[in-house]
């Protein structure tokens, strides 16, 4: 039986805006959010904590399928993630745990362990959903596939004032070189790499803004009758 809730899959590198661009469009559909790079992400949070080398994936295993993790959602922003009782809400966006991110999610045993978990979001009255597989492995089925890529430079450019604003001390070069080894990492890996979907729809953000983005983003919602 097909499932009949939908969901709307926003996938593509980091800095192009999706993760705003989710979050905006779940509040105004009132739909459920899933941030599925904040799974990866605490899961490296957690490894490092316990001092799991990138190498046990086993026991990288073992963390994905222990792993408690609570988002609290506050006026449609992801206001707090939590693992287990500690708030790791800003632990977790550190270059350090973002490139751990990247490589402990390159594991086909580690992505297979959290694959259940993350189809379980999808509950009515809809879900959308912001990642790097969401519409080609997750969610193949979803209604409306998205994928947004932007400019490296510019990504890079996003990326920097959004740690800074966290009060992360980077560097521009340091950001974009750490952007490209992700992404790379994330396109060349053999399971789920990042790209689009064969019916996804691609929106350039370069050279919009996030209402620009949003309004585009909602005219797709439209024209594929989701209001
Ligand atoms: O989206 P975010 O930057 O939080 O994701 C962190 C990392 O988690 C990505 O660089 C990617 O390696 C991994 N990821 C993934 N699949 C997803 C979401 C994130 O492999 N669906």
């Amino acid at each position: 039986m097909p499932n009949m809730i939908p969901v709307i899959t926003i996938d593509g590198p980091s800095g192009t805006g999706k993760g705003t661009i989710s979050q905006m469009l779940a509040k105004q559909l009132g739909w459920h959010y899933l941030d599925s790079g904040a799974l990866y992400r605490v899961l490296a949070w957690t490894a490092i904590e316990q001092q799991v080398s990138f190498d046990q994936d086993e026991q990288l295993v073992i963390l994905a399928q222990q792993l408690t993790v609570e988002f609290s959602v506050n006026n449609g922003i992801e206001s707090q993630i939590k693992c287990g009782l500690t708030d790791v809400t800003a632990a977790i966006r550190t270059p350090e745990v973002t490139q751990a991110s990247s490589i402990i999610s390159a594991k086909p045993l580690v992505r297979q362990a959290l694959l259940e978990r993350q189809r379980a979001f999808r509950q009515a009255s809809g879900l959308v959903t912001d990642g790097r597989d969401m519409g080609t492995v997750i969610f193949p089925d979803a209604p409306l596939k998205l994928f947004m890529t932007a400019d490296p430079d510019e990504r890079a450019r996003r990326r920097y004032n959004e740690l800074k604003s966290k009060g992360i001390d980077v560097n521009l070069p340091t950001v974009l070189d750490a952007l490209n080894k992700r992404d790379t990492r994330d396109e060349e890996r053999a399971t789920a790499p990042l790209k689009p979907a064969v019916d996804a729809i691609l929106i350039d953000t370069t050279a919009l803004n996030i209402e620009e983005t949003f309004q585009l983003v909602m005219q797709k919602v439209r024209d594929q009758h989701l209001i």
